[in-house]
């Protein structure tokens, strides 16, 4: 089993690289498929969502448009329910599709809390696209429409995702060894 260090944690390699284009792949194909027409607007939370958010919309065949928000909620390796809005949504959502692109959803907090803005700006719908869905972490009851991989409630690096800045640039994507 391969592992690598990141600060001062080490991590065990859990998905590889392939298995991460194929699991990008199939959102794609959803999304290709429901939103044909639909000119949808992606919003990746940065930063962790950014290499998911590219990989997808380069996957993506329809017109679709990108545009970025920030929360940070993370702490080291612990979910927080405290949420800053770093750069909220500018967008004229009013009477378009909207896909929020994320690159995890842990408790789901995060992304409720983007649910609520979006709502006050009219869109015509809402959908969610994560790349990992943690159900055992999960607290909310709003549904994840594409989700690229279900994982178990393990802490994971690579791919975009960080340990404390770090091991983002990682291909591959490893889990915590506890
Ligand atoms: P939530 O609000 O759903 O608890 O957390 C969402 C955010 O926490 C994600 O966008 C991600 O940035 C971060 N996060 C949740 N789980 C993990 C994880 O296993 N690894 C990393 N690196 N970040 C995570």
């Amino acid at each position: 089993m391969t592992k690598v260090q990141v600060r001062e944690l080490v991590f065990e390699k859990f998905i590889s690289r392939e298995e991460i284009d194929v699991a990008v792949q199939k959102v794609a194909d959803a999304i290709n498929r429901d939103f044909e027409g639909k000119n949808p607007l992606l919003l990746a939370i940065l930063n962790g969502a950014f290499i998911f958010a590219s990989d997808l919309m380069r996957k993506i065949t329809i017109p679709c448009e990108i545009s970025f928000v920030k929360f940070a909620s993370y702490s080291g390796t612990q979910s927080t329910s405290n949420i800053k809005e770093l750069i909220g949504v500018d967008e004229d959502l009013k009477g378009r599709y909207v896909i929020i692109v994320e690159d995890i959803v842990d408790t789901g907090l995060t992304m409720e809390k983007l649910l609520q803005d979006i709502d006050l700006k009219k869109p015509a719908g809402v959908k969610v696209a994560c790349f990992c869905f943690k159900p055992e972490a999960f607290q909310k009851d709003y549904s994840i429409d594409y989700i690229g991989l279900t994982i178990p409630n393990d802490f994971i690096v690579g791919y975009g995702l960080d340990y404390d800045g770090y091991g983002r640039n990682l291909p591959d994507i490893y889990k915590i060894v506890k």
